[in-house]
């Protein structure tokens, strides 16, 4: 049941104290068809595709084999910032664990196959839009070499879905899809929240314990707690330089969407920057306070790491070390931030003047606000000899979304001028930084134009884009795509959907 009834009779969505899951099990879609197939995840898991209906079956959730046991995660989660009480899998339910072939295992989950206790007031369904969208850049930042979830198919359901098309407001039919998620676990900071916020102290150490004995075994000793959260913040820090390093805004990070791996989980309204844009939140919900925009990530992911601490709080003694712990984080982000600067600039090491080179690379583009991607691309093939302001404007012209006014002119001059003199003071060949940059700056990134076009095509029975962006996103360092190199065309720039999202999904 979704609902409880209350004294009244009113029906409230259900509660459900003193469990970390419930038996969850999908609803039967109509027609479920297989619409991709990550070849290479089922690979490495040593799952061979789907051939027959009865296969594709499973992944609709119309087949539940004996092997299987289904179940939906209980969690909570601050949302914008605020409590939200109990949340939980409303619309993904876990089918199994699946041993992989190097004795790892995988959690295998359906995304949007039907209701589950934690459904709420929703459907427990998810549309093809927002299915393709996850599909393809679960896989995309693994190709990226960011750490996430992923995506083994994606299958459409041959069933409409009600929802409100973007910001508009105006409710509509969409396709229906489902996606099999793929994680070593999907446990998030909120499935500890939960626990704290009832007192459910035993269950908290329960699955603390649990936690750490199966995804950190490596943490030995009487304490673990503590160096099990410095791992986890540690590992949160690495993730935000990795998004920051390809330009990914996440928009939702809510502490029910902040995965206890240090992964990128729960893909919504999320976009890569086109413009550079600290202040760019891809998420319409997230209008005008702007709390998950590109800049503030780092920010937030400390906040959240917040949440986790009170959360684990009362399994140690004293919460001393656990603050200390914390309040390190800005330091761990700023080392790993500047060693990633560092590669994307090919910097042979980051020296404490760098760090006002950095600086400057920072407000110069965020001011300027170039094509982020094209800009580093064409840094890699910067011309090193002295400049004038012209030349330098003409060499990152096509990074461009507008010309730049004499003061950005004579910023962007002055910055190349001292980067080029850096780059000469490497202790290695210009070679050789720039095939460090090829190999830290992508060059093709699956912008949210391109997404939205490609799924307007699948919805019209059309994969020609969709299966050319699968292609695409599996090399995202090479030239090989470069029909894909290309800014944000104008038109998109305003579209709905091209840019901006809502969590409507
Ligand atoms: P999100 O903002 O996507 O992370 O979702 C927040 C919460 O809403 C989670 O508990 C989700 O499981 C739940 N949720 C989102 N969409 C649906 C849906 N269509 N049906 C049921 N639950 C949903
Ligand atoms: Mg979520
Ligand atoms: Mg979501």
């Amino acid at each position: 049941n979704t609902f409880d009834g209350d004294e009244s009779g009113n029906l409230q969505p259900r509660k459900t104290p003193g469990v970390l899951y419930s038996k969850a099990i999908p609803t039967p879609v109509k027609q479920p068809t297989l619409l991709a197939w990550s070849d290479e995840l089922a690979e490495k898991l040593g799952i061979q595709k789907p051939e027959s209906q009865e296969e594709i079956e499973v992944l609709g959730g119309n087949n539940i084999t004996s092997s299987m046991h289904p179940y939906a995660a209980c969690y909570a989660g601050h949302q914008f910032g605020h409590w939200a009480g109990q949340l939980g899998d409303g619309r993904a339910i876990t089918l199994g664990e699946w041993e992989a072939k190097e004795g790892i295992s995988w959690e295998l989950q359906l995304k949007g196959a039907g209701p589950t206790p934690y459904s709420r007031r929703a459907d427990g369904r998810a549309v093809l839009r927002s299915s393709v969208r996850e599909y393809l850049m679960s896989e995309a930042m693994h190709y990226l070499g960011v750490p996430t979830t992923r995506a083994l198919s994606l299958v459409a359901t041959g069933e409409p879905v009600l929802r409100d098309m973007f910001y508009n407001g105006n409710a509509a039919y969409e396709p229906g899809a489902i996606v099999m998620r793929v994680s070593p676990s999907f446990l998030r900071f909120g499935n500890f929240e939960i626990l704290a916020a009832r007192k459910e102290t035993d269950n908290l150490k329960k699955l603390a314990d649990w936690t750490i004995n199966r995804y950190y075994p490596h943490i030995q000793g009487e304490d673990k707690i503590l160096p099990w959260f410095t791992e986890v913040m540690e590992r949160t820090a690495s993730m935000i330089v990795e998004w920051l390093r390809v330009g990914f805004v996440h928009g939702v990070m809510n502490t029910d969407n902040m995965s206890i791996l240090g992964l990128t989980i729960d893909y919504g309204p999320f976009s890569f920057l086109d413009d550079y844009d600290p202040d760019f939140t891809p998420n319409t919900t997230d209008l005008p306070g702007r709390r998950y925009a590109f800049g503030k990530q780092s920010a937030i992911a400390y906040w959240n790491l917040g949440c986790l601490a009170s959360a684990i709080a009362p399994l140690l003694p004293d919460t001393k070390e656990l603050i200390e712990v914390l309040e390190s984080y800005g330091d761990v982000f700023a080392e790993k931030y500047l060693a990633m600067m560092g590669n994307k600039l090919g910097l042979d090491e980051v020296k404490p003047e760098d760090v006002d080179l950095i600086e400057q690379f920072e407000e110069t583009l965020s001011n300027l606000k170039p094509d982020m991607t094209i800009f580093y691309q064409l840094l890699i093939d910067l011309p090193l000899d002295s400049k004038e302001a012209q030349v330098v404007v003409k060499h990152f012209e096509a990074s461009f979304y507008q010309q730049p006014s004499p003061t950005e002119t004579e910023a962007l001059h002055s910055l190349i001028t001292n980067y080029s003199k850096r780059i000469k003071e490497n202790s290695f060949s210009r070679e050789t930084a720039q095939k460090i940059m090829r190999e830290n700056n992508p060059r093709i990134i699956l912008r949210n134009y391109l997404l939205h076009q490609a799924i307007e095509e699948l919805e019209r029975g059309q994969d020609q884009l969709f299966v050319k962006l699968q292609e695409a996103m599996k090399e995202p360092y090479s030239n090989k795509f470069d029909e894909f190199f290309a800014k944000r065309p104008d038109w998109a720039s305003q579209k709905a959907g091209c840019s901006m999202l809502s969590c409507s999904s």
